[in-house]
């Protein structure tokens, strides 16, 4: 099993295919992908060398992310190979929505259980200001593709200041559309100090408004994600919160990330990836990767310290996947 010293186990892994996105929002690549072409990504049997060893250490549930991950263009193989690790209970990715709607019957074929799609506005000129792309509407034709498919479909909406009608537009959608719609505040990173600044909101004062107008909190399972749940008898949707600055939030962390290149990321906002890449390899016995994990995980700290502004070698979110 996968415990740090903390005693906090590890049921979910992040697990990035790349970090190439060809999105431009506003809070992450504003500029664009400005990466390396010649990056060298992990490969198809790195990484179910990587799925072997992290599901015989206990975990269960894997999400695929980026970058974007619908830009490789053997992801179907990828969520396969992931659905098909015994113990791998739930796959899950995370995307942009780019082409969501002809590509999501091959993922779901492939095996993939639950899928985000990052929507920071329904209104359609503020989609594009912020990611660059006027696709807003392609975007949710794909989302009910996903719906259609049986895929279990959450949203994810950056919580900004200088969107007014960001919470109420979200909160009249979700009364006839099944999703949860999970809102994460900004964080900083290295590359956006001033955009955190700017429109860093807590998402409290969201949690408060919720409470007050009859929502209730769902109860945590231990393979979930970060965000707090809430639903409400009216709506279909659900609300979740993700609030890294709220206190405590580190102590109930499960999750490990892999970045693109073959690192360990034991937090978001360590100092680096510790390079497991050598480990990956098919010769070398899974055991020893797993071995590895285990050590590494020692040096896992109890709790970011985004407070104090120190993000780490984060220097943005495309990197490692969010
Ligand atoms: N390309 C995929 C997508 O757009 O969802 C996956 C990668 S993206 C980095 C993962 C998530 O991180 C997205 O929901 C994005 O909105 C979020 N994100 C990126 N930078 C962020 C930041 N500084 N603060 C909060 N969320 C951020």
């Amino acid at each position: 099993m996968l415990e740090d010293a903390m005693g906090r186990r590890f049921y979910y892994l992040r697990l990035s295919v790349t970090d190439v996105c060809n999105f431009r929002c506003t809070y992450c690549l504003p500029d664009g992908y400005q990466g390396k072409p010649d990056q060298s990504f992990l490969t198809l049997p790195e990484i179910r060398q990587t799925l072997t060893a992290f599901a015989a250490l206990g975990t269960e549930k894997v999400r695929i992310t980026g970058g974007e991950p619908g830009l490789r263009r053997d992801l179907p193989e990828i969520i396969s190979a992931a659905a098909q690790t015994p113990g791998i209970r739930t796959v899950a990715l995370t995307t942009n929505g780019y082409r969501l709607a002809e590509r999501i019957a091959r993922w779901r074929q492939a095996g993939l259980n639950q899928l985000n799609v990052s929507i920071d506005s329904l209104n359609p000129a503020e989609f594009h200001s912020i990611t660059g792309h006027n696709r807003l509407p392609e975007i949710l034709r794909g989302l009910e593709a996903a719906l259609a498919e049986g895929v279990s479909v959450k949203v994810n909406a950056v919580l900004m200041r200088g969107l007014p009608d960001q919470l109420a537009s979200f909160l009249d959608w979700l009364k006839t559309t099944p999703v949860t719609l999970r809102f994460i505040e900004v964080m900083e990173t290295g590359d956006h100090p001033a955009f955190f600044r700017e429109h860093h909101i807590s998402g409290q004062t969201v949690k408060q408004q919720l409470l007050a107008a009859g929502w209730q909190a769902v109860q945590r399972r231990r393979d979930a994600g970060p965000a707090e749940e809430f639903w409400h008898p009216d709506y279909q949707g659900r609300i979740g919160l993700i609030m890294p600055y709220s206190q405590d939030f580190c102590s109930s962390c499960n999750r490990l990330r892999i970045s693109s290149t073959g690192k360990l990321h034991l937090c978001l906002f360590s100092d680096g990836g510790l390079d497991v890449r050598p480990w990956m390899q098919p010769h070398v016995a899974t055991t020893e990767l797993q071995d590895k994990l285990t050590a590494l995980l020692r040096h896992k700290a109890p709790s970011h310290l985004l407070h104090e502004g120190q993000t780490g070698g984060t220097q943005n979110l495309s990197i490692i996947g969010g």
